[in-house]
């Protein structure tokens, strides 16, 4: 971060479009990430940058010293804790077989075999699709954000995709996507609000005091139902 006279500014790198955690709405940011880190740097007294980028650039930029918070839907796992530390986690998530909503052939992930599974690079999806694909026997194919992964199901070149639960939820409610969830989630999460590993406990501790304090006054909630309702 860099310091400007007595706040201190953090830039926080979050996905290019990952509704309702984050999205351009009327040339701006908005959606439950950009809410919460918001709330929590007026909460602990620093300010912050928002930086939409590809989900699967925001750990690298965090390593290169371009970002100091990392965020986008980000599911704690024990291969990030390698190199990132997670704040308390925020939400809970998962993972999502999606399909074309006139498919009645695939019905969970065994039914995919010689077909091809899209995915979003960087990804707990990605992750999943290229651990499981020599049992289920599916090609791969690998984009760079959740909008590109919806339309390679839309025109055929993908017969399924792996999307978050809460954010396909979403997708499907809020637009006229031509999408379904198959089959229950295949797995559960949880997002947390990372940092560069061992170099910010400080940071880390106000994002976990700024949350704690959001949880119990209120305005957690008041975000939350803000962009999902009650
Ligand atoms: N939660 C998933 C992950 O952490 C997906 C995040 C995303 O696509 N922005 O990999």
């Amino acid at each position: 971060g860099t310091d400007n006279g007595d706040a201190k500014k953090y830039t926080v790198g979050v996905d290019t479009t990952y509704p309702p955690f984050e999205f351009q709405e009327d040339g701006e940011m908005k959606g439950i990430d950009i809410d919460l880190i918001n709330a929590i740097a007026e909460d602990q007294g620093f300010e912050i940058e928002i930086e939409a980028m590809d989900f699967s650039g925001i750990i690298p930029a965090m390593q290169a010293g371009q970002l100091d918070i990392g965020m986008g839907g980000m599911s704690i796992t024990e291969k990030r804790k390698e190199t990132v530390d997670f704040s308390d986690p925020y939400f809970e998530s998962g993972l999502s077989l999606v399909v074309a909503k006139d498919n009645s052939d695939i019905t969970s992930i065994g039914d995919l075999k010689g077909k091809t599974i899209a995915v979003k690079k960087g990804t707990t999806g990605a992750n999943y699709a290229t651990e499981n694909k020599e049992e289920y026997g599916y090609e791969i194919i690998q984009v760079n954000d959740s909008t590109s992964m919806f339309q390679e199901v839309a025109n055929g070149s993908a017969a399924a995709l792996l999307e978050d639960y809460p954010v396909i939820q979403y997708a499907i409610a809020k637009s006229d996507l031509d999408l379904k969830v198959a089959g229950d989630k295949l797995n559960g999460d949880n997002y947390g609000i990372s940092v560069l590993k061992g170099e910010n406990d400080e940071l880390l501790k106000k994002i976990n005091d700024g949350l704690a304090n959001l949880k119990e006054n209120g305005n957690y909630d008041e975000i939350i139902s803000k962009y999902l309702g009650e």
